[in-house]
């Protein structure tokens, strides 16, 4: 039996795949069990930053994994230690919580968000999130997933969520009150289409939260970790959340996520309150000070600036040159967006055939997050393969 067949047999099937099964993977390259070679624009959906089989991180990895993986969180636990102090050490943070994936990450802010209202003796435990955002699959992080056909069946959600509209802090205005107890925000909305919050939304953001005592949780799961040519997309905007979720690329693929908080909540989560078994073991924790080790680097961030400025150039050249495939280009950093006025669905099978892997998210949005580490050249070779696809989208 072949890996499709037997993914057909065995696997449940909660996700439509294409049919390629990757065997290999060499920075921004990976190879198929044919030895046909793709580039990749995707990234494992902005998880493998640096590409895929690294070298420090494959050896890090393998070190400690000979070494030790796991021991509970009864004990100290070194590599977890070193990392909250890099990421505290590098944002707002205060302390953190390590846990496993990003949605995970997310229901423990919004637990926080909920213990801090009762800390406080406030009169209610309202959530505000957004429409059209994504927190992830969880019953907590689903409830305040503000896009309908995630949480459909499943009800009844997490009660005394609210939605509000991004970008228009009037909407948010409607809804707060002393019952809120948090509110929770994506930087840039990924699953719902590479939308950047606009700088003066979350200045106000920031304005209502402290004005109501709430907890202001950035959600930077595909944000973070250097994805904006800053180690976090809050420090673009100048405001400062009390609580940061992670995940994605914080192990490039080793499953990790982490909630950072500022001085005011990190006191929170007591002793017995919240806990996590895998939650920044050895093996996962290790992968992540190395990932945070070169990525934080001034020039390497500085490198993904000038990088995504260079692709989106290339991107407008493409909108330019086919007049009506592409009606608008956003993002910030190697966290790119194009409205397709074309079949994206049909335009991803074109470049899989192609050898490109780029991915289609929101309603018709190409999303470009391709690793950290890719070069101009490489960007120039996907550049020419995505026009030869949208070409052949059109014919
Ligand atoms: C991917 C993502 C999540 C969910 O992360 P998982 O690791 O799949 O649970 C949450 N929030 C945002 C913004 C994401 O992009």
């Amino acid at each position: 039996m072949n890996t499709h067949e037997m993914t057909e047999n065995y696997v449940m099937k909660t996700y439509n795949r294409y049919p390629i099964s990757f065997v290999k993977g060499e920075g921004c390259y990976l190879y198929d069990e044919n030895g046909k070679k793709y580039l990749d624009f995707l990234a494992g959906i902005a998880v493998c930053n640096l590409g895929h089989s690294h070298k420090e991180i494959a050896e890090t990895i393998c070190k400690q994994a000979k070494t030790l993986i796991h021991t509970s969180n009864l004990f100290h636990i070194k590599p977890q230690a070193e990392l909250a102090k890099l990421i505290c050490e590098n944002s707002f943070g205060s302390k953190v919580f390590f846990c496993n994936s990003g949605a995970e990450a997310n229901e423990g802010a919004i637990k926080l968000a909920r213990r801090y209202a009762f800390e406080r003796g406030k009169k209610g435990y309202e959530i505000i999130a957004f429409k059209n955002s994504f927190h992830g699959r969880t019953f907590a992080s689903v409830s305040v997933t503000g896009q309908g056909k995630y949480n459909e069946g499943f009800g009844p959600m997490l009660s005394d969520v609210k939605f509000a509209e991004f970008n228009n802090i009037d909407s948010v205005k409607k809804i707060i009150s002393k019952k809120t107890c948090g509110i929770i925000v994506e930087p840039i909305q990924g699953e719902g289409g590479i939308i950047p919050a606009e700088k003066e939304f979350l200045k106000e953001l920031r304005n209502l939260a402290n004005n109501y005592d709430a907890v202001l949780i950035f959600d930077e799961v595909q944000t973070g970790i250097g994805r904006t040519g800053k180690l976090f997309a809050y420090q673009h905007y100048g405001v400062e959340p009390d609580v940061m979720t992670l995940a994605k690329a914080l192990g490039n693929g080793v499953p990790i996520g982490a909630i950072v908080t500022n001085e005011r909540t990190s006191q929170i989560l007591k002793p017995g309150l919240h806990a996590s078994t895998f939650g920044g073991n050895f093996l996962s924790t290790a992968a992540g000070v190395k990932v945070m080790e070169i990525i934080s680097d001034e020039k390497f961030l500085k490198n993904v600036e000038a990088k995504g400025k260079y692709l989106t150039e290339k991107l407008k050249e493409i909108k330019n040159e086919l007049q009506g495939t592409i009606s608008e280009i956003r993002g910030i950093g190697l966290m790119i967006g194009a409205i397709l006025k074309i079949d994206g669905k049909k335009l991803v099978e074109k470049a899989l055939k192609n050898g490109l892997i780029i991915n289609v998210t929101g309603e018709n949005v190409l999303r470009l997050v391709p690793p950290l580490t890719i070069t101009q050249q490489e960007i120039d070779e996907g550049i020419e393969i995505l026009k030869e696809s949208i070409k052949e989208t059109l014919s």
